[in-house]
């Protein structure tokens, strides 16, 4: 026989380690059959015969046979065959991918049951109810899922038979009802599919199988997988699973349960429960469940031994799992279990309380929550969600998708015009909006909060509100929005008006009539260290923070420094833990009251009044950097030099231009305004991004660089002969090719030591570059033969490498790029590895080989985002510098990518860097 490969996994030969190979429902189910756990005997087809069968159209050679043999084992092990008329054997068939798709794909229960075996069913259960309620529901799912009827019409169905009935739940119909529904829906299926409700249980059973292999590729099933960044290739494995009936009468039910609390991580009883009924009815809401706790009362013995195999699980796999259970006249059957989902602040405390437990140690702990769930809980809040005391809690009017967290109050408003009105004279206000789109982008801005009754989580609202920051609700579909009336009716009727105050919780999607009173998160005040864990009201959040971060900061490789321009915003930077300042941005030293001397900069004519305006300057400067170094003492602090193009501190073209046509008309026009108002002109750029900024400034202005260097020298100098450790770094924005830093180096190099003669101080402060234009990456081996560091500005890389300025992106299609999948998320969220990551890992090669010591570092936004967080310890960098809420998230991030890499350091990244 050629090999061909192994398309067919019994439970016992699986285990939870196979889940690409067999789904993650189908190593499960082998990991609790294996551990003596009382699952339905069953087998498992993998996910290679799914490949197989998409690649080739039909069932890869072998398939059919290779079932037939686990079909006839299992028909063995129960004693029955499947679909036998006296004593049926049935079976589930279940979709299951290595990653959950969660109502993505779908499953088949009761295969087997035929016009002649449904009578076999009742007279070995004792039960003609429940044969026919078994067979009208395979007929249903078989119908919609393996035939393509519209479900709805057998929800028509349904609601008929009980209108006539006069019933209100399926239990008040009984078993000639049911049979009768049997036949409607034979017919409908007749009709529907052009073909009959098949009759063979082999039959039922490879449809079935095909039509869980083809639901890979439905639309749904795509649409996810783009959005989820899960690939397309993996296909699913189908789990066929002898049936146990929860619809066996008041002594049978079925039920969902979580070992721990998902939403808190607290230690209990959690679920649901539903007697007599089967599979999704738990979850569909056809009728009312009780709290899994009731089943205490209900069936002592089942509900003992459920919270018996809930803590063996727990042990087993070390952490919260999520579990389908049926119970069939009282005997307890698992069908399901996995890793369950939680919340960021169930995450943290489940985790440090499975370390207290001795069951996961600190590396594993960091691995099991992450820095996006750690920015969380960084959000402010709700006080009445914080406390979690739900009896003054107020009720939601409305509920959509959290789509971007944070807690926002704020009057409502229906257009972006009165948005940006009402935020000018200082009311804060919520857009309310079906969806928004880019002409909405003003009042989004003005705006606390977006809230859209259409869309989802990629939707115009949800993509510019992440990348904003704001709080977003969308998708709330329950609000009629009449943007004309400027009104929207929400549940119950409630209608709320323009101007009217809501809030908006953008971390679980509530909204709420009126003001809730919001508090800044308990995890921030503990960063800033107003609150210790010790003394905290928060079950052990703050406690399990602090210990995982701690360990995070024990483990990493990677420092992490600030974006920081002030001596206050430095201050904070080093509360939450930044080892010296990445970026600091000289820009806001050149607005305000000090416009007037880039103005005379601008216009000087002569040599002397050049040097007259930075004379001016000079001393502002000196006084900045004095500040920042003496937050930062001991630490590095690396300074741009001055980056954004001339114009922007000059009046605006338009109406400087308005100004001098009125004045002159009068006769009262100034030399200074016409010459200024030529300087406006001649500096006017069409595309200033790609204009004279950066290195250019200093190459084309000159003593502009040097003026910025004799301030940061002198204010080191100061410093040092005062007893401080100042460690400033110059860095020279926007550097395409070696040249350019090398003239600017030169000067900087003259006037280091100009300054270290004048004050009997040695000053060799690193010069480096950013890294932030494609050449400069491409060159990068010769520019690091002028450059002691490079700090990747990720931003900018991202703009010039996919030739897209952001402001004017983002906002226009960027929605429809990623509903279209171009891109699973926003490169300027998180960093694009294929290309500008590629742009990264070249320079900083090509640079080390140039320069062993070089440092390597990244300032853009990217240096707080978890995911490349990742990437940038991966490719060696020395640290990220991000702004300083972010840093909790960097430092977190920083150490689990040295244990998930599996070289955690120990001493690294908690020491400071004073090179
Ligand atoms: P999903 O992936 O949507 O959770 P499942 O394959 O788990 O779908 O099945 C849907 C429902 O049917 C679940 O409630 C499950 O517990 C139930 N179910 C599946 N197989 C069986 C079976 N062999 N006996 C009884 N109930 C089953
Ligand atoms: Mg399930
Ligand atoms: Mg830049």
């Amino acid at each position: 026989m050629p090999n061909t490969p192994k398309f067919v996994y019994a439970f016992s030969e699986g285990n939870k380690d196979l889940k690409d190979l067999l789904g993650g429902k189908g190593a499960n189910l082998a990991e609790m059959a294996n551990l003596g756990l009382p699952v339905p005997p069953g087998f498992t087809i993998t996910t290679e015969a799914c490949r197989a069968y998409l690649a080739e159209g039909a069932e890869p050679a072998g398939l059919h046979d290779e079932v037939q043999r686990h079909l006839s084992a299992l028909e063995e092990g129960m004693g029955r065959r499947l679909g036998d008329p006296d004593d049926p054997l049935l079976v589930s068939v279940r979709s299951g991918a290595a990653f959950s798709m969660p109502g993505m794909m779908d499953t088949v229960l009761n295969i087997g049951l035929t016009d002649a075996s449904v009578a076999g069913l009742a007279a070995q259960a004792d039960d003609e109810r429940f044969a026919w309620d078994s067979y009208r529901r395979l007929i249903q799912m078989f119908g919609k899922t393996v035939l393509g009827v519209d479900g709805d019409l057998f929800e028509e169905r349904l609601d008929a038979a009980k209108r006539a009935k006069g019933a209100s739940s399926d239990l008040d119909l009984d078993a000639a009802d049911l049979r009768a529904l049997v036949d409607a829906y034979k017919a409908l299926v007749a009709k529907e599919a052009g073909r009959d409700f098949p009759q063979d249980p082999r039959a039922q059973l490879d449809l079935a199988v095909r039509a869980v292999f083809a639901s890979w590729n439905g639309d749904r099933a795509r649409l996810y997988r783009r959005q989820e960044r899960i690939p397309d290739n993996l296909g699913t494995a189908v789990n066929i699973v002898a049936m146990v009936f929860g619809n066996l009468g008041a002594d049978s039910g079925t039920g969902v349960a979580f070992t721990r609390d998902p939403a808190t991580g607290k230690q209990g009883v959690y679920g649901d429960y539903l007697a007599n009924a089967q599979g999704e009815d738990v979850v569909a809401g056809i009728r009312n469940t009780v709290p899994l706790a009731e089943l205490e009362r209900l069936d002592k013995p089942s509900y003992d031994r459920l919270l018996e195999i809930m803590e063996i699980l727990e042990g087993h796999y070390r952490d919260l799992c999520d579990i389908e259970f049926t119970i069939e006249r009282g005997a307890l059957w698992m069908l399901q279990t996995r890793v369950g989902k939680r919340t960021a602040e169930a995450a943290f405390r489940i985790a440090a309380q499975l370390v207290d437990q001795g069951l996961i140690d600190d590396d594993e702990a960091l691995r099991r929550v992450s820095g996006a769930q750690l920015a969380q809980l960084m959000f402010p809040r709700f006080a009445a969600a914080s406390d979690g005391a739900d009896a003054d809690a107020p009720e939601p009017v409305a509920e959509g998708i959290a789509a971007s967290p944070g807690a926002a109050v704020g009057r409502a408003v229906f257009d972006q015009a009165t948005a940006v009105a009402w935020a000018a004279r200082g009311d804060r206000v919520i857009l309310v909006r079906r969806e928004t789109n880019p002409d909405d982008l003003a009042g989004m801005v003005a705006a606390e909060g977006i809230l859209t009754s259409r869309g989802g989580k990629t939707s115009h609202a949800a993509v510019v509100a992440r990348g904003m920051g704001k709080t977003c609700v969308c998708g709330a579909e329950a609000l009629a929005v009449d943007p004309r009336g400027k009104r929207f009716t929400a549940r119950d009727g409630v209608v709320v008006e323009e101007g009217d105050v809501i809030s908006v919780d953008g971390t679980n999607g509530k909204v709420y009539l009126g003001e809730v009173p919001v508090v800044p998160s308990p995890v921030v005040d503990y960063f800033e260290g107003r609150a210790t864990p010790d003394g905290e009201g928060q079950d052990g959040l703050l406690t399990a923070v602090d210990r995982i971060v701690g360990h995070a900061d024990r483990v990493r490789r990677l420092r992490v420094r600030a974006n920081a321009d002030t001596g206050e915003d430095a201050a904070r930077a080093r509360r939450f833990g930044a080892q010296g300042i990445g970026l600091l941005r000289t820009e806001h030293m050149f607005l305000g009251e000090r416009r007037k001397h880039v103005e005379r900069l601008v216009l000087a004519d002569t040599d002397d009044s050049r040097a007259a305006a930075l004379e001016a300057l000079l001393p502002l400067q000196r006084q900045d950097f004095a500040e920042v170094l003496a937050a930062m003492d001991g630490l590095p602090v690396t300074i741009r030099l001055l980056d954004p193009p001339l114009h922007e501190f000059l009046p605006d073209l338009t109406e400087l231009s308005v100004k001098v046509a009125l004045a002159d008309e009068r006769g009262t026009g100034s030399d200074e305004d016409r010459a200024l108002l030529d300087a406006v002109r001649r500096l006017h750029e069409q595309n200033p991004m790609l204009g004279l900024r950066g290195v250019r400034l200093g190459l084309v202005v000159p003593g502009l660089f040097a003026m910025q260097v004799r301030a940061i020298a002198e204010a080191a100098a100061d410093r040092l002969r005062a007893g401080g450790a100042p460690h400033p770094e110059i860095m020279v924005p926007l550097v395409g090719g070696v040249q350019e830093l090398e003239i600017v180096r030169d000067e900087a190099l003259r006037v280091l030591a100009e300054v270290g003669a004048e004050h009997g101080v040695p000053l060799d402060l690193p010069i480096g570059t950013m890294i932030e234009l494609p050449r400069a990456a491409l060159t990068a081996g010769q520019i690091a033969g002028s450059a002691e560091f490079f700090s990747f500005g990720t931003n900018d890389l991202t703009q010039t490498t996919w030739g897209f300025s952001r402001d004017d992106v983002e906002a226009s299609f960027f929605a429809a790029y990623l509903d279209a999948g171009v891109f699973g998320v926003s490169p300027f969220e998180s960093l694009d590895r294929d290309g500008v990551g590629r742009l990264v890992a070249l320079a900083a090669a090509e640079g080390r080989a140039t320069r062993p010591g070089l440092g390597l570092g990244v300032c853009g936004e990217h240096g707080g985002d978890p995911d490349s967080v990742r990437f940038f310890h991966d490719t060696g960098l020395d640290y990220v510098s991000c702004s300083p809420f972010r840093l909790p998230v960097a430092r977190l991030e920083a150490g689990r990518a040295a244990v998930l890499d599996g070289r955690a350091h120990g001493t690294g990244g908690g020491t400071a860097d004073t090179r």
